[in-house]
């Protein structure tokens, strides 16, 4: 164990002569690129598996919570949003105010934390429809002035 430790430590000081010297701290040997750690080519890499990672994760959230609208059941993975039933994400993204929470992390709470109850999957028709009016037009939560009579409305 303590070996390791040692290892990771060296590992970190690497990076940061690296990084004094402005090269790749991922390569080690390409010129970072300007204001960062990495090459445009580690830079890249690094983007790419960070996009495949948010997808997989996201797509593990969709599972565990229905994988279709809640709203009208659309179920194609390209529309569905996650969604929290009482709009404070962003109380999620910036719990103490400052610090940014990434959508990877997110979500990874999401799958491995306790199932939550203020969650919900909704396609981004029925969750833009929420935020603009408060709720979808599918499910009124204040019902329209009735058009037909005798219609009955839909379960909610
Ligand atoms: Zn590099
Ligand atoms: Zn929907
Ligand atoms: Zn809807």
């Amino acid at each position: 164990m303590q070996s390791s430790e040692r290892q990771k430590q060296r590992m970190k000081e690497r990076r940061h002569e690296l990084e004094a010297k402005g090269v790749c701290v991922n390569c080690g040997k390409r010129p970072a690129l300007s204001e960062q750690k990495y090459c445009k080519s580690c830079s890249k890499h690094r983007k790419e598996r960070a996009r495949v990672r948010l997808l997989a994760i996201r797509q593990a959230v969709l599972d565990r919570y229905g994988n279709a609208c809640a709203c009208c059941g659309e179920s194609n993975p390209g529309f569905l949003t996650i969604d929290h039933k009482n709009n404070d994400g962003w109380k999620e993204r910036k719990p103490n105010g400052k610090n940014f929470t990434s959508s990877e992390m997110i979500c990874r709470k999401l799958v491995h934390g306790p199932k939550r109850d203020d969650i919900q999957i909704l396609c981004y028709n029925c969750n833009c429809a929420k935020q603009r009016l408060g709720s979808c037009p599918h499910h009124p939560s204040v019902p329209a002035p009735r058009r037909v009579r005798g219609a009955r409305r839909k379960d909610v």
